[in-house]
């Protein structure tokens, strides 16, 4: 089987999940890659490095900026002079919007958030969660090439000491591809450690009654030194930013401390947080399902005993 791994890159590196997906590629059949951008060439090397036999690369000042469909015309280029039985993408967002973008271009069927691959009977199976991650379905393309959308974080990258052909071509890039320019591309500064890299994860739910609530979360994280996590609920309503949201359609989290405050623990938050280390729960109805796979509870009034928590942490690290 021929795989085409679409190449993300970001500050003059491949992406991880990307690297991953080729060693996951490599290890199921030909894999091959596409590096699109411009003055990437040095990159195509490190594919190589990975499990690419090959990677086709568009190297053009139109791939500079971070947008989608100049990028769903240079893989219809690629796509049109050479045959893959399958294309793989690892999620982000631009990945995601290429992808979907790549399916309508090529009426091709997409199966998206897939957390592995497999080739059975000579044939590429996807497993996809469903229902709140609580079972797996394995799914299968009916028509060609069939485009995959692998969740982050799904394959490590395996570095197997490999050299790639790099094999330059030329996008054709349609009119309408060009409209769109970027006019800035911005980061959000933050304090503090980010909730995929920190170990404690302090997580706030509706129960903090508002926005202005939050600060009472912020100084328990500041003590712990962590970082602030949020539900569904709380970043819907706008008290927090989306990206600090834990579960099903956020992100997925592992801390070795998480501590959920007025939380109720719904299925769909309990995906992203489950595999925490320590998970210590504070909500005043004993009846919340958090406490159902919390491994402490505190039953009580959370504007009571976040800011004592809060002090005892202070007193114990002043110590
Ligand atoms: C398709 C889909 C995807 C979803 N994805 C996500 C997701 O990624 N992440 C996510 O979090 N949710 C997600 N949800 C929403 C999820 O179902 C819940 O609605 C949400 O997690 C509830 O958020 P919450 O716990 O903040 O609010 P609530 O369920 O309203 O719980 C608030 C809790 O606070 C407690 N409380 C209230 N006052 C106090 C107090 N003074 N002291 C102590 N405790 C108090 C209450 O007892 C209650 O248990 C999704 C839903 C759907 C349908």
């Amino acid at each position: 089987m021929k795989f085409l791994v679409f190449l993300e890159h970001h500050e003059g590196r491949l992406q991880k999940d990307a690297l991953g997906l080729l060693s996951r590629a490599a290890s199921l059949g030909d894999a091959e890659a596409v590096l699109l951008g411009s003055e990437v060439n040095e990159l195509a090397a490190e594919a190589g490095k990975y499990g690419a036999t090959r990677v086709h690369v568009d190297d053009d000042v139109l791939l500079d900026k971070a947008l989608p469909q100049p990028r769903v015309d240079a893989l219809e280029t690629l796509l049109g002079n050479e045959q893959f039985d399958a294309v793989l993408f690892a999620a982000s967002v631009l990945s995601a919007d290429v992808a979907a973008a790549l399916a309508a271009r090529l009426d091709a069927g997409l199966n998206y958030d897939l957390t592995d691959l497999a080739v059975e009977d000579g044939k590429l199976v996807g497993k996809r969660p469903a229902l709140g991650d609580s079972v797996y379905a394995d799914v299968g393309w009916t028509s060609e090439p069939h485009l995959a959308l692998v969740r982050s974080g799904t394959f490590e990258p395996k570095e197997a000491g490999g050299s790639a052909e790099v094999a330059p071509f030329e996008s054709r890039f349609q009119d309408f591809s060009l409209a769109a320019t970027m006019v800035e591309q911005a980061h959000e500064e933050s304090e503090g450690p980010s909730i995929e890299d920190a170990d404690v994860i302090v997580a706030a739910g509706r129960g903090l009654g508002g926005p202005d609530n939050f600060g009472l979360v912020e100084e328990l994280a500041k003590a712990l030194g962590g970082a602030v996590a949020a539900t569904r609920a709380v970043v819907d309503a706008g008290w927090y930013p989306y990206s600090t949201q834990v579960g099903q359609t956020g992100k997925t989290v592992s801390p070795k401390l998480y501590v959920a405050v007025g939380i109720s623990g719904a299925i769909q938050h309990k995906v992203g947080m489950q595999s925490s280390g320590l998970i210590v729960a504070i909500n005043k109805d004993p009846n919340a399902p958090i406490f159902e796979y919390a491994d402490f509870g505190v039953v009580g009034d959370l504007h009571e005993i976040v800011p004592k928590l809060t002090e005892l942490v202070r007193a114990r690290k002043a110590a």
